[in-house]
């Protein structure tokens, strides 16, 4: 097979993608995100070996919003291994990011750990034992071990914003908190929410962050076991599934690979045994999932075979 050229294949989906003009709407009901130029595209790959191939805005700092759910997923299951799944389940949603309803229906319990309801039930695992101060200071420590930069950090203002907003979390929350499933203080658990979904970082930051889910588990810079192989694995199956909200089936059907976007308009995405990958392009579709990120990701799988479904 001829090798894979990723610098020209990125400089060309970057190219591509700066001449659309259905560029999905950005996420305005966070006050702060709203008024993101929808104008700009970035895509950073890490391949196998570490090297990096990016193009159009790949060091420009965004909100990773839920992205930030995967590395919490990763921190709560080393914590409390599965232990974890009596109070969140690992099946898609099917329904919109913030659904209130299904919640009732399943007696506080959330579908997935990448909803918010499980994405708040994880982050309280990281509350429990701590000031949510420390459980912050470690999930931001963590991101910048994996990413190997110690300079990424929380957008204070993005998370003031969603902390003044965030009516619809602070339901779901308290909903939770009402069946056990949340167990800490309601506003200690999601402050510290509001803060890792507001950390900024690039698409070459988080195609850093996310290369122990491309080499089972392991940081390639330090050889250090982050999750085993399994662990790593199965991160992956529930990004594959859960990771586009109500979007999931579309993207693996288009993609096909594991990935969890943010409703900043990025996306991680990962070719296990290839690479890690990170777009970002702030417009969304009606589910919530960047609409560029998803047609760059497509192209991207079109061109290297890398779907995990087969060439
Ligand atoms: N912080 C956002 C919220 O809770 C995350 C949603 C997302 O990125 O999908 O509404």
């Amino acid at each position: 097979m001829a090798a894979i050229n990723l610098d020209a294949i990125v400089t060309h989906i970057a190219h591509d993608l700066a001449n659309r003009s259905d560029r999905g709407k950005v996420a305005d009901y966070i006050p702060e995100l709203a008024g993101i130029n929808p104008n700009q595209f970035g895509i950073a790959i890490i391949d196998y070996d570490g090297n990096v191939h990016a193009a159009g805005d790949a060091d420009v700092p965004f909100s990773i919003q839920s992205i930030s759910k995967v590395f919490t997923l990763t921190l709560a299951l080393g914590i409390v291994g599965d232990r974890l799944w009596r109070r969140v389940g690992r099946e898609p949603s099917g329904n919109p990011f913030n659904s209130i309803v299904q919640l009732e229906r399943e007696r506080g319990v959330p579908r997935n750990p990448f909803i918010n309801a499980g994405a708040i039930a994880v982050t309280d695992v990281l509350v429990t034992g701590h000031q949510p101060r420390e459980a912050l200071g470690q999930i931001l420590r963590f991101i910048q071990f994996l990413a190997d930069d110690p300079t990424i950090t929380i957008d204070k203002a993005v998370a003031e914003s969603e902390k003044r907003t965030g009516f619809r979390n602070t339901a779901l929350a308290n909903y939770m908190k009402s069946f056990g499933v949340v167990e800490n203080d309601v506003d200690f658990t999601l402050g510290v929410y509001f803060h890792h979904c507001a950390i900024a970082m690039s698409c070459r930051q988080l195609a850093m962050a996310g290369r122990y889910l491309a080499h089972s588990g392991r940081h390639p810079a330090t050889d250090l076991s982050v999750v085993s192989a399994e662990r790593a694995r199965r991160i992956n199956a529930l990004m594959l599934t859960c990771g586009h909200y109500d979007g999931s089936g579309e993207f693996a059907y288009r993609v096909g690979l594991p990935g969890k976007s943010g409703v900043g308009g990025g996306i991680i995405a990962i070719a296990p045994g290839k690479a890690s990958i990170a777009v970002w392009a702030p417009g969304l579709d009606r589910s919530g999932n960047s609409h560029l990120g998803r047609i760059a990701l497509e192209m991207l799988t079109r061109s290297t075979g890398w779907s995990i479904f087969g060439t």
